[in-house]
């Protein structure tokens, strides 16, 4: 008989693991947004925003020394420091980034880290796998190589990047990363963006993360300013909602088998972003703060020029306004940084939940 298991939570995430006062905001840095990879579906276009931004508003890229100082700046109210939101931050600013996470866990900071997983070698994850306050999010969007490749947007097949293990071919960084036994402690898990092109193998992608412990953060496309050139090509490979809804079931039967109770009732209108922005405060790389990272409007304010105590009373101020924009999303949503549902949908008992990352319902990245 199967026995019932709570649902994984990210370890960086996890309020019982992590219990703290300052369960305020998460920081998120984007100390970078150049990335190595092209993603379908990326709403950051892959780098191309920091320039053109950075010229926009006459600003520099923040230092090293800044972002250590704004990092002093922001450990009274975080319990979590997101790198990145933009870009993959393992590949730029690796060294500097090293620092600022060391700087984050030394305050008893956690850290979530994000990367598609590209420059993943054994060293790299040697450093990650020794520090336990680090959970970190790769990628995998395919399970045949030749798929996966292209849906990151590059050009060729390198099959010294994939590792067969149990019949499937799964990106190297994830296997560096799973035999040093990170899952074991929820620190690691896998993203996906759901589309027409790999939707039909999402849930074997699903089941073999979940059997091994491995958290599924699956999104689905989410159009933003950000996309490019692709953009027609991209909304076409959006799921239809009854697409949506199938995979949502088919992950939830999935997770019934093995234990894992969490209570459906996405519905067919699952493609929202639920951020709970009020609890994340998004630093981008000229200093920029915005609602979150794919937010092509003009940033709420600019750090240093206004002190992480103002940009957070600024943020306050425009709760209104941002409690609007989440009411307004249709749908059930849950994710990382607050996975609290955006509807409340009478009788769910996940509504009520504070901390479930089922599916990651937000911009994917
Ligand atoms: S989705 Fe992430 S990994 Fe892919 S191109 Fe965009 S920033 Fe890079």
């Amino acid at each position: 008989m199967t026995s019932i298991r709570p649902l994984p939570k990210l370890r960086a995430t996890d309020p019982d693991r992590n219990p703290s006062r300052r369960d305020l905001l998460l920081g998120d840095f984007s100390t970078t947004t150049a990335c190595n990879a092209r993603c379908l579906g990326c709403y950051t276009n892959a780098g191309l925003l920091a320039r053109s931004e950075r010229d926009r508003y006459s600003r520099r890229f923040l230092s090293e020394s800044d972002w250590l100082q704004l990092l002093d700046e922001l450990i009274p109210y975080i319990r979590t420091l997101v790198l990145s939101g933009l870009g993959d931050a393992t590949f730029q600013n690796w060294p500097m980034n090293q620092r600022i996470m060391d700087h984050s866990l030394r305050n008893d900071v956690q850290v979530l880290l994000f990367t598609n997983g590209l420059t993943m070698n054994d060293a790299m994850a040697d450093w990650i796998a020794e520090r336990k306050g680090i959970t970190i999010i790769g990628k995998w969007l395919h399970t045949e190589p030749l798929e996966n490749q292209a849906l990151l947007g590059l050009p060729k097949h390198r099959t010294e990047d994939y590792d067969k293990r149990d019949g499937l071919y799964l990106p190297r960084h994830l296997t560096l990363l799973m035999d040093r036994g990170l899952q074991a402690d929820n620190r690691l898990a896998v993203a996906s963006t759901m589309l027409k092109w790999n939707h039909s193998v999402a849930p074997v992608q699903w089941r073999w993360l979940r059997e091994r412990n491995v958290i599924p953060i699956f999104s689905w496309l989410v159009p933003t300013p950000g996309m490019g050139r692709m953009a027609k090509f991209e909304l076409h490979q959006d799921l239809e909602p009854s697409e949506k809804e199938r995979l949502t079931r088919e992950c939830w039967q999935i997770d019934q088998e093995l234990g894992i109770q969490w209570d459906y009732c996405m519905g067919p209108k699952i493609s929202a972003s639920g951020c709970k922005d009020d609890r994340l405060l998004y630093f981008g790389p000229i200093g920029d703060v915005r609602v979150c990272p794919s937010s092509h409007d003009t940033p709420q304010a600019f750090w240093p020029d206004q002190s992480v105590e103002e940009v957070i009373a600024i943020k306050s101020s425009q709760e209104s306004v941002l409690g609007g924009i989440r009411n307004s999303i249709e749908g059930k949503a849950t994710c990382i940084c607050s996975t609290l549902c955006a509807n409340q949908h009478s009788g769910c008992s996940m509504s009520s939940s504070p901390e479930v990352n089922v599916i990651q319902i937000t911009k994917n990245s």
